[in-house]
């Protein structure tokens, strides 16, 4: 029986989270939960997993909940998330929150043990080197919530590591895909949330337009699958079928092919290295999709990608800034504040703005992550 630990369940990743647990009581059982702001969310789910500790945003959003499930441990903010994360009556923890927020209640769990089953990119994004170093110390796995890291691990099961040339990230090119740079000008906040394969959060959904996700990923995978990015490239693949490939030294390739349902990537991570029935779950037809197209990837169509693979060759600071710059300004293209193009501007600016710091620890993370967020909005003032 795994016992599971789940930040922001209220979300894409968390609602779906509780939806597999919930079809394998057998097998998994919620013990805590954190979720934000969305209480009426929070109070279904808390009523259908019946978990011991839950962690909210607001102290009186906390205070509200007591009275209505006294048997309930009740915290919120920061330190909430926290204590949800390494509630001790948990083995694995599904970090489904959003942000770099993520980053210290990872690394608590896997100081106490935990599995770390990963939907939270922005904590290896910001803090790659210390999250692995910690994992790596206290043997503990990250197992990735992510459907293309999900297919690299897939397609190396059984493999020997060194074999390995090259990982192929798939990306399906997000909403904006089939529009020129020229037409971006001026996109609206609707037409960026409209993903054409998958249903998401809204910051990952503007980061697949921007491309910035596919970015993240690639930092991402250099860190799970500790592969330098000479040797990390990224496909463009419409579909979203192909979920990732591994290229071997003999030529071969290994590929995750799958319906996009991130119910799948989830069970996957909370069942490995075994498989359950995913109930619910739609095959893949492949006869009724006929047709699998792949393309090069343009990197000037996309230049948060190519940021992305600098920031990340550079390493140190550089891909903290990268993506607390890139928070910030998606968060407000999402407020109505920035034009879509000007995430891309924001982000380039701070990259050039920055002087590098090498080996960074958590601290001085933690400073250029606050830093680069206050200068992006006095930036945007
Ligand atoms: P959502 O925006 O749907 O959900 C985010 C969750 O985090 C919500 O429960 C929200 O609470 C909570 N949250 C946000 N900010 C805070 C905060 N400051 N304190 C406490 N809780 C907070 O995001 P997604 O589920 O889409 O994504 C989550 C993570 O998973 C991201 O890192 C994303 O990149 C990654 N991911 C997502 C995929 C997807 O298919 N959605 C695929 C692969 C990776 P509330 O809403 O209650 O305020
Ligand atoms: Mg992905």
């Amino acid at each position: 029986m795994k016992m599971i630990n789940v930040l922001g369940a209220t979300g894409s990743i968390g609602t779906q989270t509780v939806d597999v647990v919930l079809h394998h009581p057998e097998s998994f059982r919620i013990v805590s939960m954190s979720f934000g702001n969305n209480i009426e969310k929070g109070r279904e789910l808390v009523r259908a997993c019946q978990p011991e500790f839950v962690s909210v945003a607001k102290k009186k959003d906390a205070d509200l909940l007591k009275l209505e499930f006294p048997n309930i441990q009740w915290s919120y903010g920061e330190e909430g998330l926290l204590e949800a994360a390494v509630y001790d009556k948990g083995n694995v923890l599904v970090n489904a929150v959003m942000g770099s927020i993520g980053l210290q209640p990872t690394l608590a769990a896997i100081e106490v043990g935990k599995t770390i089953c990963l939907a939270n990119k922005e904590t290896l994004v910001t803090a790659g080197h210390l999250v692995m170093e910690q994992a790596k110390k206290h043997n503990v796995p990250i197992v990735p919530v992510d459907s293309e890291h999900s297919a690299i691990l897939q397609a190396l099961q059984g493999e020997n590591r060194d074999r390995v040339e090259r990982l192929w990230i798939t990306a399906s090119g997000g909403s904006f895909r089939d529009r020129t740079r020229q037409e971006l000008e001026g996109v609206t906040i609707e037409d960026a949330l409209h993903h054409p394969n998958w249903s998401m959060g809204a910051k990952i959904t503007i980061d697949s337009a921007t491309m910035m996700n596919k970015g993240l990923e690639v930092i991402e995978a250099r860190w799970l699958f500790d592969m330098p990015y000479e040797n990390i490239s990224v496909l463009l693949h419409k579909e979203s079928i192909v979920h990732s490939l591994v290229e071997y030294v003999d030529t071969s390739f290994m590929a995750q092919l799958g319906t996009p349902d991130m119910r799948a990537v989830i069970q996957y991570a909370l069942s490995y290295p075994d498989r359950l029935p995913l109930i619910g779950g739609e095959r893949l037809r492949l006869e009724k999709i006929a047709t699998l197209n792949f393309e090069k990837m343009d990197f000037d169509r996309y230049p948060c990608l190519h940021f992305a693979f600098e920031a990340g060759k550079i390493g140190g600071t550089c891909p903290t800034v990268l993506n607390a710059a890139n928070e910030v300004a998606v968060e407000a293209f999402l407020q109505g504040a920035i034009p879509f193009l000007q995430i891309e501007n924001v982000i380039e600016r701070m990259l050039e703005e920055h002087s590098v710091l090498p080996s960074p620890d958590l601290e001085t993370i933690q400073h250029v992550d606050k830093d680069t967020r206050e200068r992006v909005r006095s930036l945007l003032k």
